[in-house]
């Protein structure tokens, strides 16, 4: 397997993307591999890029749990199959991108979503609980991240999304969520300068508020309702509402898409206005 660089033209050429006779609508005959994708804003990513003609791997820690994404996906016509494993560990990472590569095709869109929370305060925060996180957000993406990019390197194209978050500006409670989220932003501007030459562009997404499993489970750790909680979260917001699952992923599609060639390294917020 060969890593090296193209020349100069070769590359501009590779990051062009598509002429206009190549173009159709979406980008039909990538693989992608959406991790945590069972639910939430992984499901929805999972979902968008099969619409737009993907073949996608629905990965999470549980292969059962991700039928029903996988599901949705084949009844509106889209290619998908299910994987199960921790993208903390090594050898589960190997196997599972070993099992897309084999059974869809080598993986070059690779979206890095799997998350969990155990936020606290600083003072009664467990080691356990900086290392999950630490160990699903930042970790995870790095093992992924370092197994996929063997089959983009290959292709000579590739797009790495990771989920970042307004936590990596500070979150009360969240020492350990927002630093991993920081480290997803340093880790995907370092990606983007090491594989840039290569046709594959790294980029993070940072949403604000989504209403998901996670934000309820935030909801209910500070003794609201989820629906009190979605409410007094979006009357900080200037769109006057949280975000759904889809709005995270619209933005997710286009930084996959082959047209979002040259823009790299780069942090978007989605969160319904800027953030200080
Ligand atoms: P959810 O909790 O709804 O979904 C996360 C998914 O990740 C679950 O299916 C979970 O599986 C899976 N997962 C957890 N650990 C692992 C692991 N080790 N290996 C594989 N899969 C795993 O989260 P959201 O959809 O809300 O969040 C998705 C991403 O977006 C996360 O990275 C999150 O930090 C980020 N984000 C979310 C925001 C929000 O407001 N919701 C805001 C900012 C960022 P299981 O169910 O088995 O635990």
């Amino acid at each position: 397997m060969s890593q090296t660089p193209h020349s100069g033209q070769e590359l501009h050429e590779e990051n062009r993307g598509p002429s206009a006779e190549e173009k159709t609508p979406g980008d039909p005959g990538r693989v992608a591999i959406v991790t945590g994708a069972a639910r939430g804003i992984g499901a929805a990513t999972a979902r968008r890029l099969a619409a737009g003609g993907m073949a996608v791997a629905v990965l999470d820690l549980d292969a059962g749990s991700c039928e029903a994404t996988v599901q949705a996906i084949t009844a509106a016509g889209g290619k998908a199959i299910a994987v199960g494993a921790d993208v903390s560990k090594d050898d589960q990472v190997e196997a599972a991108v070993g099992t897309v590569a084999a059974e869809l095709g080598p993986p070059t869109v690779l979206v890095n979503n799997a998350g969990v929370i155990r936020d606290n305060l600083l003072f009664k925060m467990s080691g356990d609980d900086w290392d999950t996180v630490l160990g699903v957000h930042l970790r995870g993406a790095f093992l992924m991240s370092r197994s996929a990019q063997k089959h983009m390197v290959d292709q000579r194209h590739g797009r790495i999304v990771n989920l970042s978050s307004s936590s990596a500006l500070g979150n009360r409670g969240q020492a350990n969520y927002s630093a991993a989220k920081a480290g997803m932003q340093g880790l995907t501007k370092t990606l983007a300068i090491e594989l840039g030459p290569f046709g594959i562009t790294a980029n993070a997404v940072a949403p604000g508020f989504i209403a998901t499993d996670m934000t309820a489970a935030t909801a209910a750790r500070l003794g609201m309702t989820f629906q009190d909680f979605q409410a007094a979260a979006a009357s900080r917001v200037p769109v006057r509402r949280i975000g759904q699952a889809d709005d995270v992923a619209h933005a997710i599609s286009f930084l996959a898409s082959e047209g979002a060639g040259y823009v790299s390294g780069q942090v978007i917020y989605v969160a319904g206005g800027p953030l200080c």
